[in-house]
């Protein structure tokens, strides 16, 4: 195993960005021009609110920023491949995709696995690593991949097969040390990025079935794909080998609005099961939230007596040795341009400004308009909080 202190990863451990995506048809009979527009070089997202004098415009900056225009390339090149230098040395990193339904989650992680130009995270991911295993200095290597639904605080294997599958249900675990594991989670040896691409379709497959057997859509749950690396390394200075271990898991989030009250009547049995699901969606991503504000703080030396509330949800649980120390953890951000959206949008900017820790910078004294920064640390670790008002 590497020696942890040994990482590149000081001071940049947390990295936001955030993605705009292009306007869908049906945005654009609302009106063609964005309320939310992106500025690559700034690193800055604008928001514009109401017309004429009564505008109100609102910046937000970011680790990085990418338009309608960027592509899956520019997106990976920029956030998850100088992360994958640090998973093939033995570290684990992590990158979220959050935002609203429909605003590119899943193109983000996945994209068309048809298309190799519109190859995601995820299999541009898996190709940078057996790339870099081509390198002489990697001897021996074995890697494995799993795929994890996390629903209603449930975990479900994505790579299990077969008629009960869906019902499969797995348990997290802790090692002495503290850390945590998933009890029986499939592990599957891969020896290309192919094989890759097959196990993202066994997983999204596996995944339609539970929902139509237990009625729910996929932007209820997380998904959580992991590469794990396990090999040997010879050092420059022919001062021997040594053995590594790193991962990097990809995290497709639940839709943020599945964490909002829709003000419905709450009795009837499809309600309540609505509603326990909105409450849990609210309870692992605010956890989440909390626990990377934390870990922000942690690193610029602010809070540090701080508990990081990792067992407050399922999905930090389970993350809980990727996320903090010196382990990367890359969020990002998906949002549309549109008016129709822009709620959501900025629901989610606050979300994403919170994580990265950079202070808000409000063209007008009206961007309060648009809602109080959110401080994930400063809430109680338990409780219901609605993340728009946050
Ligand atoms: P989510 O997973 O957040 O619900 P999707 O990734 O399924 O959203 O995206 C919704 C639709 O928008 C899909 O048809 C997707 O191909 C398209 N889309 C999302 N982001 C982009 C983008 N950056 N460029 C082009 N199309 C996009
Ligand atoms: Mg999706």
């Amino acid at each position: 195993m590497a020696s942890k202190s040994s990482s590149a990863n000081d001071g940049s451990a947390i990295q936001v960005v955030v993605r705009l995506r292009p306007m869908n048809e049906r945005e654009q009979r609302h009106g063609t021009v964005p309320v939310i527009s992106a500025k690559t070089k700034e690193k800055v997202v604008t928001v514009v609110k109401g017309k004429g004098r009564k505008q109100l415009k609102s910046s937000y900056s970011f680790d990085n920023v990418f338009t309608a225009f960027s592509s899956q390339e520019e997106v990976f090149e920029e956030t998850v491949k100088p992360v994958i230098a640090d998973v093939m040395r033995g570290y684990e990193s992590t990158v979220f995709a959050y935002g609203q339904t429909g605003t590119g989650k899943t193109h983000t992680m996945e994209g068309s696995l048809e298309r190799p130009e519109l190859y995601g995270v995820i299999p541009r991911s898996a190709q940078a690593i057996f790339e870099c295993l081509k390198q002489p200095q990697y001897k021996e290597h074995v890697v494995k991949c799993s795929y994890l639904e996390i629903y209603n605080e449930e975990l479900r294997d994505l790579l299990v097969e077969g008629k009960n599958s869906h019902r499969a249900k797995l348990d997290i675990m802790e090692c002495k040390d503290g850390g945590t594991f998933c009890r029986g989670l499939t592990e599957m040896e891969v020896r290309s990025a192919s094989d890759v691409l097959r196990l993202i379709q066994r997983g999204q497959h596996q995944r339609m079935i539970g929902e139509t057997k237990m009625n729910k859509a996929s932007s209820r749950s997380h998904s959580l794909f992991t590469i794990q690396v396990d090999g040997k390394i010879s050092l420059i200075d022919g001062d021997g080998d040594f053995d590594f271990t790193g991962k990097l898991h990809m995290v497709d989030l639940a839709g943020s609005e599945c964490a909002k009250s829709a003000g419905n009547d709450k009795s009837a049995p499809e309600a309540v099961a609505r509603e326990r699901e909105r409450m849990n969606i609210n309870r692992s991503l605010l956890t989440l939230g909390r626990v990377i504000t934390i870990l922000k703080e942690k690193s610029l030396h602010k809070n540090v007596n701080a508990r990081i509330p990792y067992r407050d949800s399922k999905l930090t649980r389970v993350l809980q040795e990727s996320l903090g120390g010196r382990c990367k953890t890359v969020v990002v951000a998906t949002i549309s341009p549109s008016i129709t959206a822009i709620e959501e949008s900025v629901s989610t900017l606050n979300y994403a400004q919170s994580a990265c820790g950079i202070v808000n910078k409000p063209f007008s004294s009206s961007s309060i308009a648009f809602g109080e920064m959110p401080n994930f640390s400063d809430k109680k670790s338990s409780g219901e909080c609605n993340i728009e008002s946050w």
